[in-house]
């Protein structure tokens, strides 16, 4: 019903407690759109006006940026409501109606879009406006802002180059300058009068038209630039970065301009219904008098805290407060508001879900619950997991940083607008700051202020810091979404952006200085300052916090305990050595999915053995140094075991190319000979022998031990010894030995006998019985395809999901950089395929792989141990096609239980019946001392 009448319906209508739209219409109205209806809708003082559907930006886009033949009508019909409504009209001289035109998609893009404000002036219109008000400047500041912002979004005069300046603020300054004021608020009436004809003349000259004075042809040539701002640079880099499809499209809305400058009863704020920064339940915002929208978060002047208002307005501030308590029940979130007071009297701009931090998003997600706003599983659907990251970063250590400031070292204090910690080199441009991050540095983007155009800069940077702008300015804003440490409005910085440097104090800082900043205190400290980690990791990991004092952790521990109640996957770990079980137990991994024996060769004494096997002429020679391998593989798979504490150990054979273990310089191979009693010349020919032209596709995997059976003998040795001595100590083993690489089941059958062959004679010599299993990696296709006659052999199967993408690709992994990221910018593959798997592709074959398994094996324990083990998209999927775990690396364990709990809520029918015994789980306290 709803696309039928959208189809006729372009344009819908709020006003007078009535509004055609509703909350839900996202994708119709655009988020501002959508809550401006709802806002309306419960009541709350919105001036009029109307949504443009999204549905006329697609039209707009297909039909060479023209508009339905209807629109004109309802867009005029529209005015005509708004004006009767107010009382006013559009273009009269005596009485005039201004508006703002404003984008809004379905998702907030913040600041990416161009809003129009006090749009219906002219020559005429304002000398009217000058005599109602009977306030001429006020009259003048609104033209001077419109022509303004007309000219640089609809006429196309915004500086495009990184160190240009916006032709109207040179203007501005040279008037200030000349007048020796230095705010704008300084400007008289007759200076107002003479920016706007100047601005105008800057507009003919730049353009070649003159000033458009007819407020009809205003409004459409807004309308205009605002869809057309859907495919601005910044626009379409914001889109790719927050993955928003292109076809969405953009509303437009026009709403009757209330004023926030008519004078020191007027003013305007924004603010969060909580701390979007640390999540705490007050109400947090920003406000100045005497100005006008855009002033507040474009950081032209610093404004001062919400609380502030509560002294020099109680009545608004406790309207204020009203209304945060109503949005927050009505919406069941935290939510961030514009809102406008003209002569004492209170109007809503805008409302919508708040951006937080990911310690915002979980203490909210967390309270929330606790107030009976929000059950367990929306809390779970509210916390992105990879998020929970930032939870992770290291915060600088408190000792160091003393030391840094009573050393002189502390610069300034800005507004703690990003917490966390970052060092980095200092530049001053976001261009800059994309080249030196290529480059391989950490920068900290300095600027006066940050503007949309910054985008793929800030997302560069390892901090943000900004001179002016308050915590609700565009960089806190996008710092916050992005995750990123920023401080903003440090109020000491003297930037000069032509000479790439910045006075603070006294002490001049240049590009390419060290600095470092804390987003947690908004202290600027000169130099390096060494970190530490981060609350959950001091005491999951170090052990060195108690959980008592720790109030993040306690979040974070609750979040991770819904997440096991919901999910159904099981996550393991990969993880080579006792300490990084360890770590991934406290994260709490249920298992180690890979073990990787090939890094236990690289370690010290281990090298020299595998070495002196792989130059070994004969098998004698090459079981004389396995031999000597054998016990330090043993004392590794004893470590993990006990680690491991009878959960699954899943060890993978010898998998890399042999000459990966061998040294390719000419020193180190002279150096080697020595050692090994061996000539040069045979070093080097080894070496040479080994050479691959692709080793990717070479002598790897169960090709090794299969061409040197005495390989996996003695690897299986070492395991199920090690697994004997320690079920023999009382602890439980469950050793899963995985063969990799298999693409033909008569190699699993080859390698799964000399396996089984060792567990029975160790079990025999021992005499003890070792609950184990053999399996194999499916991460080649023909292996994939074959799956129901490998699991006739297979106990488990396991995805690589590395080299399964790379074969089922054809793509090389390590020589893909060149195309790849050219290949995802053009869309070939939406995402990088080697961090967010391929579900088309490689996720088809492994529907394949697990279909056939389970038709030969149905008991067959299904997971993946790829990289992608740890990507949420890739464990939704894993959960969709019904696997029982995934495997990843040790601190991506909590991010994967919270994404497998998500998958589980989103897909609660998905086929994911336990094909294993499934144990309570008792993640992470478990392991703590
Ligand atoms: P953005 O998406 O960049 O926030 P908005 O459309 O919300 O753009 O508008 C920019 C600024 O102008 C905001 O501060 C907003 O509150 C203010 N504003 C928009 N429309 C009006 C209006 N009709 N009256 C007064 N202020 C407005
Ligand atoms: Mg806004
Ligand atoms: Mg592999």
């Amino acid at each position: 019903m709803e696309v039928k009448m959208s189809k006729l319906k372009y344009v819908y209508f709020f006003g007078s407690g009535k509004a055609d739209g509703r909350a839900e219409m996202k994708n119709l109205l655009g988020g501002k759109g959508a809550n401006l209806a709802e806002m309306t809708n419960i009541g709350l003082p919105v001036p009029p006006g109307f949504t443009i559907t999204t549905e006329v930006c697609t039209y707009y886009y297909s039909n060479k940026k023209s508009y339905p033949k209807q629109l004109k009508e309802d867009v005029a019909k529209s005015m005509k409501r708004i004006e009767s409504a107010v009382g006013v009209k559009f273009g009269d001289k005596n009485n005039p109606l201004l508006v703002s035109v404003r984008s809004g998609a379905r998702a907030s893009m913040p600041g990416m879009m161009d809003t129009i404000l006090n749009l219906g002036i002219n020559d005429a219109v304002v000398e009217g406006l000058a005599k109602k008000t009977n306030n001429p400047r006020f009259a003048y500041d609104a033209y001077r802002r419109f022509v303004q912002m007309y000219g640089d979004v609809v006429l196309g005069l915004k500086p495009v180059h990184k160190d240009e300046i916006d032709p109207f603020e040179v203007i501005i300054e040279a008037k200030k300058k000349e007048k020796g004021v230095h705010q704008d608020t300084e400007l008289t009436t007759e200076d107002l009068k003479d920016l706007v004809a100047k601005f105008k003349v800057a507009i003919k000259e730049k353009t070649g038209h003159n000033f458009p004075e007819d407020p009809m042809e205003q409004l459409w040539g807004a309308i205009g630039a605002v869809f057309g701002s859907w495919n601005n640079d910044r626009a379409i880099a914001y889109r790719k970065m927050y993955d928003i499809p292109e076809s969405w499209g953009t509303a437009v809305s026009v709403v009757a301009m209330v004023f926030g400058n008519m004078g020191e009863t007027s003013g305007t704020g924004v603010a969060f219904t909580r701390d979007p920064s640390t999540g705490e339940n007050i109400f947090y915002g920003e406000y100045l008098m005497n100005a006008q929208g855009e002033d507040v978060v474009a950081g032209v002047r610093t404004p001062i805290p919400i609380s502030g208002l509560a002294q020099e307005n109680p009545k608004i501030y406790n309207q204020l407060e009203k209304i945060r308590k109503t949005l927050e029940k009505h919406y069941r979130d935290m939510n961030d508001i514009e809102f406008t007071i003209q002569e004492g009297k209170l109007y809503m701009l805008q409302c919508r879900v708040g951006k937080r931090t990911a310690f915002a998003a979980i203490k909210i997600a967390v309270d929330m619950v606790d107030e009976k706003l929000i059950t367990e599983k929306e809390a779970l659907s509210r916390i992105e997991p990879d998020q929970l990251n930032q939870l992770l970063r290291p915060v600088f250590d408190l000792k160091e940083k003393d030391a840094a400031t009573k050393g002189g070292r502390l610069l300034a204090k800005g507004l703690n607008a990003g917490p966390g910690a970052a060092t980095g080199r200092v530049v001053f441009n976001a261009p800059d700051a994309e080249e030196w991050f290529k480059r391989g540095e950490h920068v900290i983007l300095t600027r006066i202020e940050t503007s949309p155009e910054d985008i793929r800069g800030m997302d560069a940077s390892a901090g943000i810091l900004t001179a002016r702008g308050g915590m609700t300015s565009h960089a806190a804003l996008v710092a916050r979404q992005m995750g990123k440490v920023c401080v903003a409005g440090c109020a000491a910085l003297e930037i000069d952006y032509p000479t790439h440097t910045m006075n603070v104090g006294g002490k001049v800082i240049k590009e390419g200085d060290w600095i470092s900043i804390d987003g947690t205190t908004g202290q600027v400290i000169e130099g390096k300052v060494p970190t530490k980690p981060s609350e959950v990791l001091q005491v999951l990991i170090d052990k060195t916090l108690d959980p008592k004092d720790a109030p993040i952790y306690q979040q974070f521990e609750k979040i991770m305990k819904w997440a096991d109640k919901y999910r159904t996957l099981e996550i393991h770990t990969n993880a080579d050595q006792p300490d990084q079980a360890v770590n991934a137990v406290a994260f709490g991994a249920e298992g180690i999915g890979l073990c990787r024996t090939e890094h236990m060769f690289f370690g010290e004494g281990k090298i020299e053995p595998m070495r002196e096997m792989i130059l070994a002429d004969t098998l004698e020679a090459r079981k004389t140094a396995l031999a000597k391998l054998l016990p330090l593989q043993r004392i590794d798979f004893e470590g993990l075991f006990e680690a491991m504490d009878g959960k699954a150990v899943t060890i993978r054979t010898l998998d890399p190319p042999l000459h990966e273990f061998l040294p390719h310089e000419e020193k180190a191979q002279r150096e080697l000979a020595e050692q090994m009693g061996i000539t040069f010349e045979k070093v080097h020919q080894r070496v040479e022998d080994l050479h691959e032209f692709n080793p990717m596709l070479g002598f790897r995997g169960c090709r090794l031990g299969i061409i040197y059976p005495e390989i996996t003998e003695m690897q299986s040795r070492a395991i199920f010894e090690a697994a004997a001595n320690v079920q023999m100590k009382g602890v439980k083993v469950h050793p899963e030995v995985m063969i990799p690489l298999v693409g033909n089941i008569k190699e699993l059958e080859n390698q799964a006998k000399i396996v089984r062959q060792a567990a029975g004679e160790v079990m025999k010599e021992k005499g003890v019985r070792l609950n184990y299993k053999v399996g194999t990696m499916i991460e080649i296709p023909r292996g994939a395809l074959t799956a129901d006659e490998v699991a006739r052999v297979a106990e488990f199967f396991s995805f690589g999901t590395n080299d399964l993408t790379q074969t089922t690709l054809g793509v090389s992994r390590d020589d893909a950089a060149r195309f790849l990221r050219p290949y995802t910018e053009m869309e070939i593959y939406a995402k990088d395929p080697f961090e967010v798997l391929d579900r088309d592709g490689v996720g088809q074959l492994m529907k394949i792989a697990k279909e056939k398994g389970r038709s030969t094996r149905p008991e067959l324990t299904i997971g993946i141990c790829g990289e992608h083990g740890g990507d949420p998209s890739s464990v939704e999927f894993c959960h969709m096609i019904g696997l029982n775990y995934v495997s990843c690396s040790p601190f991506r364990v909590p991010i994967a239980r919270l994404a497998a709990a998500r998958a589980a809520l989103t897909y609660p029918a998905a086929p994911a019946k336990k094909a294993a015994k499934k144990p309570a789980r008792k993640p992470a306290k478990k392991s703590r001392k």
